[in-house]
């Protein structure tokens, strides 16, 4: 399974659960060096705006086109978001040990 590089002790421990929960505003614990570990918190807020931009656009279209196929499209989108967040945001320490 995918490890990500702890940004406090450069070991690969955090696991991909871990990264994605993270990608949802939560923080982890290193399993090697315990320290508090988060998504960059400013990369993360930008991409929020893709969430609900993306939430409010597609569900807006639903509502006023009358098409369900638009949340099709949300859902679509939203897994290349989750992607990005997994693969390009950034890990940064809150507390370390
Ligand atoms: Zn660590």
């Amino acid at each position: 399974m995918t490890k990500f590089t702890c940004p406090a002790c450069e070991n690969e421990s955090i696991p991909l659960k871990h990264k994605y929960a993270m990608g949802y505003w939560m923080t982890r614990r290193c399993g090697e060096c315990d320290s508090l570990i988060a998504n960059h918190a400013i990369i993360l807020g930008v991409l929020s705006f893709a969430y609900l931009w993306n939430l409010l656009f597609f569900v807006g279209l639903a509502q006023f086109g009358e098409s369900l196929h638009y949340l099709g499209y949300m859902a679509v989108i939203w897994i290349i978001l989750d992607i990005i967040n997994v693969k390009y945001v950034p890990l940064m320490v809150i507390r370390g040990r």
